[in-house]
């Protein structure tokens, strides 16, 4: 079974292939130009019954699915948030494989539950969050957000995790958010039994952040009304157009009414290690829970978010549920296992430990402030473009815009101008963006954050989104 003969040679194949690929990804379309169901198609059935020589298998994997690979490593992934992943991560995900520990009991890896409370630690201090306050490291924001709003319900005192919800007479639950606030909140709500109609729009200003006097006033009428509010969710860099909330007055509303404030920062949290940038954690302090994504602009692959709590007893009384077979006599130590619905949990601190020493913080500042100068820089260019316009305020490394040629002012023909534009640009290969829509506009959104965009990459989309425009 040990297939240990080969493994130097096949694994120095898989190393210079990585090399090769990290060198350079430019050589990729990337978006791939597969048709639904055809990679699939040319892949067998069934598992061979006996083993096949690894060569084989690399060999399928760059003839089959790389050329089906939608390149978010490539210079030119504009789209959603652009993300990489760089070496010291990789060798440490390979590592952490290797060693296949589940960080769920202390014990269960001591080491890995260790450096994980250190690691945390570090990036708390770099992103100016309170030194009381606790990092837990899971997988995505919105298992985070999840269990964020999980922990406030448990906070609410009505017993729901001895009683449930359901035969008993409960309040109608409140969470209030804004139409900017990123879809997993309202998941989050589905699985906790609040009901996605209970997260609250609260309205926002003209910059799409959340009105702080409105948000008093949608939770008073509810509460006048006999309702109960769970959380409220702020977010420091949104989805659409990276706006971001006033955290700090609305911790004062939540502060007034009692109201657990979770604060939403998967992917503008990191900027905050940037010392002009640490106004994003303005009012954080205030809050009880915080979610930050390394996986997005921090070089670190997937997964790994951050949710960094003011007291992290709230998610453990939501949470934990030790069988007998589970119980040790190790004392004060933390299961991570408390702290989730996860059991098994994986080694992520690893590699963001190699990332955050391998890399250093002067390299990942410069790394932040190049991709918000960068997203500046596109923005002027757009804005100085005859027939074009930038559609929203653009903070941080993200930019909303859209063509819009002379004369035409109807919103639909706008949007069907855009969208096509957008197959079109998506179409060459060169590059990737996305769309959103603001205050019912369609409009394109240029995302910068992978750790080898250079000035010379976002030139060549703006060369390509005017080439195609005017196509
Ligand atoms: N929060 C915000 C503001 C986001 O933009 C996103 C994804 O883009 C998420 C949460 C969800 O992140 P994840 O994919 O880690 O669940």
């Amino acid at each position: 079974m040990e297939q240990l003969e080969t493994f130097e040679d096949d694994f120095a194949r898989v190393a210079r292939w990585i090399e090769a690929y990290l060198k350079h990804p430019e050589r990729y379309r990337v978006l791939p130009a597969a048709r639904p169901g055809e990679i699939a198609a040319r892949l067998p059935d069934a598992p061979p019954e006996q083993g096949e020589p690894f060569e084989a298998i690399m060999r399928d994997f760059e003839d089959v699915i790389v050329p089906g690979i939608t390149h978010w490593n490539h210079p030119r992934f504009f789209a959603y948030f652009a993300t990489s992943s760089v070496p010291a991560a990789i060798a440490a995900e390979a590592l952490a494989a290797t060693l296949d520990v589940k960080v769920m009991l202390w014990r269960t890896s001591p080491a890995a539950a260790e450096l994980e409370s250190v690691v945390m630690r570090w990036l708390g201090r770099l992103l100016g969050v309170p030194e009381s306050w606790t990092g837990i490291i899971y997988d995505t924001a919105s298992i985070a957000g999840f269990t964020a709003l999980a922990a406030a319900r448990e906070s609410l005192g009505l017993a729901i995790r001895e009683e449930g919800m359901t035969g008993r007479a409960l309040p109608v639950l409140r969470v209030y958010a804004t139409e900017h606030t990123h879809s997993h909140i309202e998941k989050a709500a589905i699985a906790l039994g609040i009901g996605h109609r209970n997260v609250v729009k609260v309205p926002c200003d003209a910059q799409y952040r959340m009105d702080p006097a409105a948000l008093a006033r949608a939770i008073d009428e509810d509460v006048a009304a006999g309702m109960r509010p769970l959380a409220i969710v702020a977010t420091v860099g949104t989805t659409s157009t990276t706006a971001v909330d006033p955290v700090a007055r609305i911790a004062e509303v939540a502060r007034e009414r009692g109201v657990w404030l979770h604060v939403d920062a998967a992917y503008a949290g990191v900027a905050a290690m940037l010392p002009e940038q640490r106004g994003l954690m303005d009012g954080v302090d205030a809050a009880d829970s915080l979610v930050v994504n390394p996986h997005k602009w921090l070089f670190i692959p997937m997964d790994c978010s951050v949710l960094f709590l003011r007291d992290e007893a709230t998610v453990r009384r939501a949470f934990s549920l030790v069988p007998e077979y589970l119980t040790t006599t190790d004392g004060d130590v933390r299961n991570y296992m408390d702290y989730g619905l996860q059991l098994g949990r994986r080694f992520r601190a690893l590699k963001l430990w190699f990332v955050l020493r391998h890399l250093g913080v002067e390299q990942m500042r410069d790394r932040l402030r190049e991709h918000i100068a960068l997203a500046q820089r596109f923005a002027r260019w757009v804005g100085a473009e005859d027939g074009w316009e930038i559609c929203a305020p653009h903070p941080l490394s993200v930019v909303c815009f859209r063509l819009r040629p002379h004369g035409i002012d109807d919103e639909s023909e706008l949007e069907r101008i855009n969208a096509a534009l957008l197959e079109r640009v998506n179409a060459t290969g060169e590059m990737f963006v996305s769309h959103t829509k603001i205050d019912g506009r369609y409009v394109l959104r240029l995302a910068i954050g992978n750790a080898r965009t250079t000035e010379a990459d976002v030139a060549a989309a703006w060369q390509i989104l005017r080439r195609e425009a005017r196509g």
